[in-house]
């Protein structure tokens, strides 16, 4: 595997590739790599020839308020991921590389973008659909994996990709998880020991709606009751929103009579985590 940290060299590694008639799988990322990134690069590597890790911590999708400064960094740890997992490239660039300093275009996707974390962040996906939009076109890739942990990300690029016509096959892939059920994430380090423990909360709490649904509950206001009643018994927990929408446009749903996303933001202590899980 190499480590690149400029757009012209992953153009060189690309034209030789193409050039060979080689298909290419992109996976995403903002770095500090665990097994959740690391399932998406395995099955990169198992349906494209070759694999491109993008290892950036996206200035332009942070809030003012948000962790950009402290958003945790380990090339290290993230090469050896990538290794593990199959990586050809990574690609690691500055932000002043990614970015022209006087840059005035942006890739923004209107109306799914406005609820659940979006009404939360904005300019969030703005920052997203940009930066996505770049290294598509930089790496060319036939296919693209993102993990269902950010859900609404995934719909959101799948409409972009749809609207914009990219040749780019999006591949939704699966949570992974610690043991006790906690969805992987780069700002669980965030967390302290208590807080760390505290976080079972959300999938617990989205295991008792999975509960209620198969017991037969249809009625949105019913279960997103019974999410919210289980996340406040944690003290150290604060419901930032619970939600069920319609698993494609992410308009809210009342009875559950189609494919459904039910996804949740909840800050433990000061740290925002999301998880979610669809409803076939
Ligand atoms: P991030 O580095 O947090 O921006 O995530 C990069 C990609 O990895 C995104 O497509 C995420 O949805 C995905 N991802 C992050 N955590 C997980 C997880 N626990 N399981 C599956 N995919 C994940």
């Amino acid at each position: 595997m190499k480590t690149v940290y400029t757009i012209k060299e992953v153009r060189e590694n690309i034209k030789e590739w193409k050039k060979q008639g080689l298909t290419i799988g992109l996976v995403p990322t903002m770095g500090y790599l665990h097994e959740g990134h690391k399932s998406l690069i395995e099955r990169a590597a198992k349906e494209n020839d070759r694999v491109v890790v993008s290892d950036f911590v996206n200035p332009i999708q942070f809030g003012p308020k948000e962790d950009l400064a402290v958003y945790p960094k380990d090339l290290k740890r993230d090469e050896a991921v990538c290794v593990a997992g199959g990586t050809s490239l990574l690609f690691n660039p500055e932000p002043s590389e990614m970015y022209f300093k006087d840059a005035e275009t942006y890739v923004n996707v209107d109306k799914i973008t406005e609820v659940l974390c979006g009404a939360r962040r904005p300019g969030h996906f703005r920052g997203v659909c940009t930066v996505v939009s770049k290294l598509f076109n930089i790496v060319k890739p036939d296919r693209a994996y993102f993990g269902e942990k950010d859900a609404q990300q995934l719909a959101v690029i799948k409409r972009m990709v749809r609207d914009l016509n990219f040749d780019i096959e999006i591949v939704g892939c699966p949570i992974v998880r610690e043991a006790d059920g906690l969805a992987k994430s780069s700002r669980n380090t965030y967390l302290t020991d208590e807080e760390r423990s505290a976080a079972v909360v959300l999938s617990l709490s989205l295991k008792k709606a999975r509960v209620a649904l198969e017991n037969g509950e249809r009625n949105a206001d019913k279960l997103i009751e019974i999410i919210k009643c289980e996340i406040e018994k944690e003290p150290l927990s604060k419901i930032d929103y619970v939600e069920i929408v319609d698993s494609e446009n992410l308009k809210k749903v009342s009875v559950i009579n189609k494919s459904v996303l039910i996804a949740i933001a909840v800050y433990v202590g000061k740290t925002r985590l999301i998880d979610n899980f669809t409803w076939r």
